[in-house]
């Protein structure tokens, strides 16, 4: 096996590599690192969670240790999608050159002009910035980009998802063509293909195996509704995370005004849980970050653009809100749990206007997650003035979640781990299932819609049905319709 000390990394580095606690290079870290230590470019196919960070920060450490940076000049540019990124990737610069001759400035909204141009004023090696603010600080005539030796993209799909390419292709012209490009990207549609022939030079192409998105330790739930009212949507997943042992968890949402709404839901309900997207205030979201990462929030509702790329260990679940609008980001999405062998849990809400996205999102993972059913009355799901929810929630404290069933028995089987379930009444019909999940997987006959509403009866075998052997344990047995689940915000 590769070590680092084979990498032709200085002894400097090594030590650092050291210092982080690091055994072993990942894939990625072991066929880049020399490659952009030798000056060549490197087009790295590699996601979040693969090390791809220290992959282009540890070689670029080395490559300039010889040399000084002039004002305003920087010698060295790592150009990030968010800003969440762009201060990850300082972190890591701050964690591996420590000691070392090597500055760094960090171009990023929400954070004052007047400071950034100081440091700038300054002279930096390298400079991480987000493309808007990299440009607005050359419009202002305060940043020069032609004395740029190494340049490096990443997340480059993501930047093309936020609408990006056009100013990383400024930025590139603005740079000098005779530099070394570490260019890296989750995937490689058109676009992004297009760019790395125009831009980079005979790259070594590097690829980097995503994440486990069939991995053992990743166990893919679906759970179908029979309404696409977003209020059915809110009730559905505080059931799933009502059900679920959900230490820590990411609920993600297709727009910024959908995460908001839920997590105002969710915490209306009860439930301990922040919204991150990119119309925050950066202080804000670092904060909800933070607070996340030291586990004392336990749901972050995020869009895609703001939780991508964001180095969060020990996720133990993740619950998409939203089908992806791009099945592509299925993959982040999920990849977030079941890091480092850690085992995790995915649940993804499918409504009846979800039938093209999920087909997507199938034909790309290439499996039919098992199917949970959730007995709940979604007839219900607005049934309440609006306005009651919120009073009762500041009248009575919000310690436990509205629509939490209370466990009445312990039921027998239940795993010790999972929260006690009393026995559920049959589940209402799912729509058809597709022709492909239905022959994966024997369904029983859908329950009448009476029988799924009516009075808690046990099932035939006193469980939730239509799962197999990967039913989760917790969905063995649903809980009795809560009296006041119908109700949300
Ligand atoms: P990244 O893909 O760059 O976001 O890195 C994901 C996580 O892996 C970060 O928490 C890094 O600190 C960690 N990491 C990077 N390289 C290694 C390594 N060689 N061994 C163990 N962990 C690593």
């Amino acid at each position: 096996m590769t070590s680092f000390s084979d990498l032709g990394l200085s002894p400097e580095v090594l030590q650092a590599v050291i210092d982080a606690g690091y055994d072993t290079p990942t894939p990625i870290q072991a066929q880049a690192i020399p490659v952009a230590l030798a000056g060549r470019d490197v087009l790295g196919i590699a996601q979040t969670g693969t090390g791809k960070t220290a992959a282009f920060t540890l070689p670029m450490i080395d490559r300039l240790a010889a040399g000084r940076s002039k004002a305003r000049m920087p010698r060295s540019l790592v150009i990030a999608p968010t800003r969440e990124l762009a201060d990850q990737v300082a972190a890591s610069f701050e964690k591996y050159a420590k000691g070392r001759n090597l500055s760094w400035a960090l171009l990023i909204g929400g954070v004052s002009f007047a400071d950034q141009e100081r440091k700038l004023d300054r002279g930096v090696d390298v400079l991480i910035a987000t493309p808007g603010r990299l440009l607005d600080h050359f419009e202002r005539g305060k940043l020069l980009l032609t004395g740029v030796q190494i340049m490096v993209v990443d997340e480059a799909d993501r930047m093309l998802d936020m609408g990006f390419i056009p100013d990383i292709e400024r930025i590139f012209k603005l740079t000098p063509a005779k530099k070394q490009t570490l260019f890296f990207s989750a995937t490689m549609p058109p676009e992004i293909t297009r760019l790395t022939a125009q831009f980079l030079n005979e790259p070594v192409r590097i690829e980097a195996s995503r994440p486990a998105t069939t991995g053992e330790n990743i166990s893919q739930f679906l759970a179908r509704i029979p309404s696409s009212d977003p209020a059915a949507k809110r009730m559905a997943l505080r059931a799933l995370v009502e059900r679920a042992d959900v230490k820590n968890g990411i609920v993600f949402c297709n727009r910024k005004s959908e995460v908001d709404v839920v997590a105002k839901s969710l915490k209306q309900h009860g439930f301990d849980a922040a919204a991150i997207h990119g119309d925050l205030d950066q202080s804000v979201r670092t904060r909800t970050l933070e607070n996340f990462r030291k586990g004392e929030l336990r749901l972050l509702v995020a869009s895609d653009v703001a939780a991508r790329g964001l180095d969060i260990p020990d996720v133990s679940h993740v619950f998409n809100f939203d089908v992806p609008h791009h099945a592509d980001d299925y993959v982040h999405r999920i990849g977030r749990t079941g890091r480092a062998g850690r085992s995790g849990q995915t649940f993804m809400i499918i409504t009846p206007a979800d039938s093209r996205g999920l087909d997507k999102v199938l034909k790309l993972i290439g499996k039919a997650p098992a199917e949970v059913v959730l007995d709940l009355d979604f007839s219900q799901a607005r049934s309440e003035p609006r306005g009651r929810e919120r009073d009762r929630g500041r009248g009575q404290g919000r310690s436990e979640p509205r629509d939490a069933p209370r466990a009445e028995a312990p039921a027998q089987d239940t795993p010790p781990a999972m929260a006690p379930k009393p026995v559920p009444p049959p589940s209402p019909a799912p729509p058809a299932p597709r022709k492909e999940r239905a022959a994966a997987r024997p369904r029983p006959e859908p329950a009448p819609e009476s029988q799924a509403r009516g009075p808690r009866e046990r099932d035939d075998d006193g469980s939730v049905v239509g799962f197999g052997a990967d039913t989760p344990a917790f969905l063995m047995r649903a809980p009795p319709r809560p009296s006041v689940a119908a109700q949300d915000d």
